[in-house]
């Protein structure tokens, strides 16, 4: 294992309220009486939009930031109804922020508004966990390389900053589905997003890419043996701070 840093990284999607702060509590409970294995992740939890002022204030732990799930795609303020900005969650306590996920992609959200999201999200100081990854029909037709390669080329523009960008393979047909993608297969697809990435930003500080999807406590263990991951976007499983937590306990046994 290599000493890199390590993403667990949770997306709460519609779910929580405010006593689901306990979530976090036992996670930081967690962190602080592991401090080895503290020291070699960073933990972050994306929250829904009313919660992140409130944990804000009451989480006090140099372990865990707290991220938001999405933007609208105009800077600032604007008639936009029921729709939060990049400065609007950066303001109440967000530190990062996931964009383009594939659940938002669904509801017809494109690359183009993506990349604006992104772009806005960047002049926030947001950091960016920039969802890419194939339907099941493009991967039954063999599309995964040229979705892949057109999400990130239509998404990132080479002057965007890339230490505040992180790549989260999420195929579609895996989230919330049980489903993995095989370990060879998704060996290949991590080197190929590490190729497109290096090609994209040449001598730049190259994106950390990590893995998202049906992400539980019995199949860390097969993502640990592929060592280009940087980490995980995790789902479900980080609803419960069992769940989250033997995640990284089996990831490091
Ligand atoms: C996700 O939706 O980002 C995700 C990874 O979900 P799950 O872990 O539930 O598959």
């Amino acid at each position: 294992m290599t000493n890199k840093l390590k993403y667990f990284i949770g997306n709460w999607k519609m779910f929580g309220d405010f006593s689901s702060i306990k979530i976090i509590y036992q996670l930081n409970k967690f962190c602080i009486s592991h401090i080895k294995i503290s020291k070699k992740n960073k933990i972050i939890i994306c929250l829904p939009s009313t919660l992140i002022a409130h944990f804000k204030q009451k989480l006090k732990s140099k372990f865990i930031s707290l991220g938001a799930q999405n933007c609208h795609h105009y800077p600032d303020s604007g008639s936009f109804t029921g729709s939060v900005s990049a400065a609007m969650l950066k303001n109440v306590g967000a530190e990062y922020i996931i964009l383009g996920h594939s659940e938002n992609r669904a509801e017809g959200e494109t690359n183009k508004i993506i990349k604006e999201k992104i772009k806005i999200s960047l002049s926030k100081n947001l950091n960016i966990i920039f969802c890419i990854g194939e339907t099941a029909n493009e991967k039954k037709y063999n599309k995964t390389f040229s979705i892949l390669r057109k999400q990130i080329n239509e998404c990132i523009a080479k002057n965007f900053n890339t230490k505040k960008i992180m790549i989260a393979y999420e195929p579609v047909w895996s989230i919330g589905s049980n489903k993995i993608p095989k370990s060879d297969e998704l060996s290949l697809i991590i080197n190929f997003i590490n190729k497109q990435l290096k090609k994209t930003f040449k001598n730049k500080i190259k994106p950390k890419v990590l893995y998202g999807g049906s992400v539980n406590s019995k199949n860390i263990k097969k993502f640990q043996l592929i060592e280009q991951i940087d980490g995980f976007l995790i789902g479900s499983a980080s609803r419960s701070s069992k769940n989250f937590i033997d995640i990284i306990k089996n990831y490091y046994k």
